[in-house]
């Protein structure tokens, strides 16, 4: 089956007798024993329910895994993804990562024992200088957030093979539609199903994705253990959203190319950070390992006035976190997503006051460029 079908048809709705075409929501948080020593498959739904199932069914499938695993957050499925290590493990990351992610490894993973060393993993001679006897881990994004940064996957796994490393990949921005990780070497894949997947900006939740049974089995206890599972109500609402994936990437990344070569032609903005750009340093990369380049722009303009000037006066494009959703989201890294982060790091990284970050909706894109355009001009005067 091609990948758009599997959106819509990717698992029987087996635990329906009546014909319903939409998988029923489970809301049970127990279910009865036919008998001492009996089961259903289904005991208690922090370990598993059918609606929660479906979605884990289909996302494995979409990703091309054995088993996917559904968080209440994208940051409880990474919480949960720590737990595989312990104190004296050592683990090489991205050093453009979610802000989220950076809070949680150097705020509370480093207090349980672990370590980390924050690199540029777009180029692989970071990770080779980094690898010590401790290290147990590589953690990418690709593109990274919000500087879109790419990393060569199928090099970095074999690197992570030869050194027996888990390669840990956050799928989150391009999604399996452009991007499958797992087929490029990776051992585990991350989401926050907040963003693209859930596509509507309604739905908290988030993914681990594993390449085999070994690393479901470790989780699965892990996921039943620690219980940041996601609610059946939740489970449908990721599963109604998924259904459009496939058209949403389609008509978000054509509506970004337009946004992102319109805002490269205009005079106050200094650079635009597209991996669809031809002009991008990643472009090469990205073409290799990926079916598309997703939705998600960054770029500076020439002082702090214009950033806020556009940040004030959107009116199409909303002011506000997040990203992957029909509406279009402007956010403003320096304070929102990043602020955790040490300014130096920040600064160094290109995240500055004049930064913005755009993920581009589903709105005409003709609307979306007038927007901006008087966005613009407002703060001209
Ligand atoms: C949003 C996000 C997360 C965290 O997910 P939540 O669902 O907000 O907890 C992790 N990684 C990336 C790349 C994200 O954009």
């Amino acid at each position: 089956m091609e990948f758009d079908t599997l959106c819509i048809h990717g698992n029987d709705n087996k635990y329906d007798t009546t014909g319903a075409v939409s998988v029923p929501i489970f809301q049970s948080a127990t279910f009865v024993h036919p008998g001492v020593g009996q089961s259903t498959g289904y005991d208690y739904s922090r370990v598993q329910n059918p609606t929660r199932e479906h979605l884990e069914n289909t996302i494995a499938k979409l990703e091309n895994g054995s088993d996917a695993m559904a968080f209440s957050t994208g940051m409880a499925a990474v919480t949960a993804l720590m737990e595989l290590f312990c104190a004296g493990d050592h683990i090489i990351a991205s050093d453009d990562l979610y802000g989220g992610s950076h809070r949680l490894f150097h705020r509370i993973s480093i207090k349980n024992g672990l370590s980390f060393d924050l690199v540029d993993t777009s180029d692989i001679s970071n990770i080779v200088s980094r690898i010590k006897p401790e290290t147990k881990a590589v953690f990418v994004e690709t593109p990274t957030n919000p500087m879109m940064q790419v990393t060569d996957l199928a090099a970095v796994s074999a690197l992570c093979k030869k050194h027996s490393l888990l390669l840990i990949v956050d799928n989150t921005f391009l999604t399996p539609y452009f991007q499958k990780p797992l087929e490029l070497g990776a051992d585990i894949v991350v989401h926050s199903g907040t963003k693209y997947l859930g596509g509507h900006n309604d739905t908290l939740a988030g993914f681990l994705v594993v390449s085999r049974s070994e690393l479901s089995e470790r989780l699965r206890f892990i996921y039943k253990t620690t219980g940041a599972c996601l609610s059946p109500f939740d489970s449908w609402l990721m599963i109604r959203g998924i259904k459009t994936l496939a058209v949403r990437m389609e008509r978000q990344q054509q509506n970004a190319l337009e946004i992102a070569r319109w805002l490269c032609s205009h005079k106050r903005i200094r650079a635009v950070h597209y991996v669809g750009l031809p002009s991008h340093p990643h472009y090469e990369v990205s073409r290799r390992q990926t079916t598309g380049f997703g939705a998600m722009i960054s770029f500076e303009t020439d002082c702090r006035e214009t950033a806020l000037g556009i940040l004030g006066h959107v009116r199409v494009i909303q002011y506000a976190e997040s990203l992957g959703g029909v509406e279009s989201l402007i956010t403003y890294p320096m304070l929102q997503t990043h602020a955790d982060i040490p300014k130096e790091e920040r600064e160094a990284k290109g995240i500055n006051e004049r930064l913005l970050r755009l993920s581009v909706g589903l709105e005409s894109s003709a609307d979306l460029i007038d927007d901006l355009k008087q966005a613009l001009e407002v703060n001209q005067t």
